[in-house]
């Protein structure tokens, strides 16, 4: 790749009509000239005059000094040509024509640096803005202008969107809207065009995601008995009564299991509202039809809770079980890869592992993957096509799975089982530490346990230090209790004994990082202190507080705060406020935007550029509309469509 295509290949432009997508950020007005005198303040614009002079001036420190009548230009980086250039013009009686803001100086009219030109009196000007795209380092204005107008040019700007379409929602035609947003005139009203192609952006990225979920479910997969044996006698002795919203969320995993086509359902619910029992009444349905089902948790620690929980409840009726761990030797490998259900963390997904019937994959805590690993473990399959579950604590907030979403089938739990106690929140300065710990010494006199969690990134070295000083001075403050550390760094073999003391209640102070952060269920840890709250992300609080109010005792989760800096206190005050998820993860999506709030992980794939989910919500619901309607009616029309926007760009999907 040359270097001018490697830096537009940075900024994603690699077919021609990428170019014409590029869109400018804003315009400059260059189309009229401004005498340097009636130049208002603030404000750049476009002046021209003869050039008189040109020198280099070393006071107050070097600089190319342009005597032009009227007016002073000023550049303080310079090449030895441009003076020349200048000097040149001054000889020639050239002009020069800049833009940029005009300053009164010591000589009257002045310029810093402006971009210019040499040019001859009467020099035609442009008759439209000149727009200003976004670009890389060492990527001109100039050179992308260039390659945006040939894209312009060479295109075929036909409209992909059918007459009638358009018509209904009075969208305006688009190869002039994007002929309008790269050369407008002064003045020019562009908010149609502006709707023309955000509306394109949003049809394009929800048809997409609608060709990737017919693509996988025109494939496939086993037909699974849903009123089977096992799955009956679980039914009829279930260790709790389901809540409506776990039975309405069942049911509709159930009926696609029946389908022969690959399931890909998401199943989001709050934390602590019951996704576990629901998978493992799907992995059975899987087991009645003589298939494998697999459980993919992200944490050694919360594979190993599922593992315990899976045993507690299908072993009483004769299911055989599979727990896959990092480090395991062949032969005993291979003997777990004889269970039914199979349970592991990413474990499940190396290489020399191979299931045999898998009729079920399902992955819990599924933002915590990438896409390519929720692949592999399908592709683990040997050639069968497996029905799919992903399960979510982070509540997805309606715009963005519309949208983001828009490729798998949802089912929400939206209810807590009965019988949880009230956790309250407190937001407490870091100076009132000592009030902290004496609480913590309430608490575990009552019997009752305590988490303590620091504000590290689990796998950072630098982090680990904090909290194992953190371990060591809680471990003084709290003489007389038994406090253990929990970091993601220890052995697994270590995590598991440490969980399960903790579990069993043998620990009273558990200090951890956000290894605890998924799945960990405790009931009777009721206090949870969090160390520099501020540092955390919303949905990442919330899911901290979610371990805590597992029992039926009133729960505190105390917020420590440090500084408050930015956005900080606004932040904290969301958690201490709601205890709603969809709530809490609305505010976060305001807060960080799509890109941050789904996590790179999430997907490579391009997010939208020129749609905001919030701020064009009509839009957006007019986008889905309108995609479910032309997949069905002009596939011909939806796939060029698709073909436009994306391209050579990577396809967003998760399954
Ligand atoms: P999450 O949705 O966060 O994964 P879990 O599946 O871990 O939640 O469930 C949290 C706790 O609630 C577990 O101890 C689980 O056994 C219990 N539980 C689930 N459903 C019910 C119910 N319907 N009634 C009572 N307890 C339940
Ligand atoms: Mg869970």
């Amino acid at each position: 790749m040359k270097a001018l295509e490697r830096k537009f290949d940075k900024l994603g432009l690699r077919s021609s009509f990428d170019f014409v997508l590029h869109l400018p950020l804003r315009y400059e007005d260059e189309t009229a000239i401004t005498s340097p005198r009636q130049a208002p303040p603030g404000r750049p614009v476009l002046v021209e005059a003869p050039v008189k002079r040109a020198e280099v001036a070393y006071r107050p420190r070097r600089q190319l000094v342009v005597h032009a009548e009227g007016l002073v230009l000023r550049f303080f980086n310079f090449y030895g040509s441009q003076l020349k250039q200048f000097q040149r013009a001054a000889e020639t009686g050239r002009r020069v024509r800049a833009f940029g803001e005009v300053r009164a100086g010591w000589f009257g009219a002045e310029m810093a640096h402006p971009r210019y030109r040499i040019v001859d009196e009467g020099e035609p000007l442009p008759d439209a803005l000149t727009p200003i795209y976004p670009t890389t380092a060492g990527l001109s204005q100039a050179e992308l202008r260039a390659r945006v107008l040939e894209a312009l040019d060479a295109e075929s700007l036909d409209d992909t969107l059918p007459e009638g379409l358009r018509r209904r929602l009075e969208l305006a035609d688009f190869a002039q809207s994007v002929q309008l947003l790269h050369r407008p005139q002064p003045g020019a009203d562009l908010s149609a065009a502006w709707r023309r192609v955000k509306f394109d952006e949003l049809l394009a990225q929800q048809l997409s995601m609608r060709f990737a979920y017919r693509r996988r479910r025109s494939r496939a997969a086993p037909v699974l008995k849903v009123n089977g044996a096992l799955l009956k006698r679980f039914l009829s002795a279930l260790p709790f009564t389901l809540t409506r919203a776990q039975t309405r969320a069942m049911n509709e995993i159930l009926r696609d299991l029946r389908e022969p086509h690959p399931m890909q359902r998401l199943l989001q619910g709050d934390v602590g509202s019951g996704k576990t029992i629901v998978a493992a009444i799907a992995c059975l349905a899987a087991v009645d039809s003589g298939t494998q089902a697999a459980v993919m948790a992200p944490t050694e620690i919360l594979s190993e809770q599922h593992w315990r929980k899976f045993s507690e409840w299908l072993e009483p009726l004769g299911v055989r079980l599979g727990y896959l761990r990092g480090a395991m030797g062949k032969k005993e490998k291979k003997q777990m890869l004889e269970g039914r259900v199979l349970i592991g963390t990413h474990a499940l997904i190396q290489e020399d592992v191979e299931f045999s019937r898998l009729g079920l994959a399902v992955v819990d805590e599924q933002h915590r993957f990438g896409v390519e690993q929720r692949l592999a473990l399908r592709k683990k399959a040997a050639g069968l096509v497996p029905h799919q579950l992903m399960m979510s604590a982070t509540p997805i907030p309606r715009t963005l799975s519309m949208t983001y979403f828009a490729d798998l089938d949802v089912s929400t739990i939206d209810e807590l089982p009965p019988g949880r106690g009230a956790v309250t929140t407190k937001l407490v300065s870091g100076k009132r530490r000592p009030d902290v710990l004496a609480r913590i010494r309430e608490a575990c006199a009552e019997g009752q346990q305590a988490y303590w969690v620091c504000p590290v990134i689990e796998e950072s070295k630098a982090g680990l230090s904090t909290a194992l000083q953190t371990y060591e001075v809680l471990k003084k403050e709290l003489s007389g209790l038994r406090v253990e550390l929990l970091h993601g760094r220890m052995p697994a073999a270590e995590k598991a004994a440490t969980m399960q003391a903790f579990q069993e209640n043998r620990i009273q102070v558990l200090v951890a990082t956000t290894v605890i952060e998924v799945g960990v269920d405790v009931p009777n840890a009721s206090l949870m202190v969090i160390e520099s709250a501020e540092r955390f992300g919303l949905s990442q609080l919330h899911q901290l507080r979610g371990r805590i109010g597992r029992g039926a005792r009133e729960s505190v989760c105390i917020l420590l705060y440090g500084e408050l800096q930015g956005n900080a206190r606004e932040r904290l005050k969301v958690i201490f406020e709601s205890a709603d998820g969809f709530e809490i993860a609305r505010k976060d999506l305001e807060l960080r935007g799509p890109g941050e709030f789904l996590g790179e992980r999430q997907s490579g794939a391009p997010l939208l550029r020129f749609a905001d989910l919030e701020r064009d919500k009509d839009l957006v619901e007019a986008a889905v509309q309108a995609a479910a309607e032309l997949i069905d009616s002009d596939a011909v029309a939806a796939r060029a469509h698709v073909q436009r926007w994306l391209g050579s760009r990577q396809e967003l999907t998760h399954a």
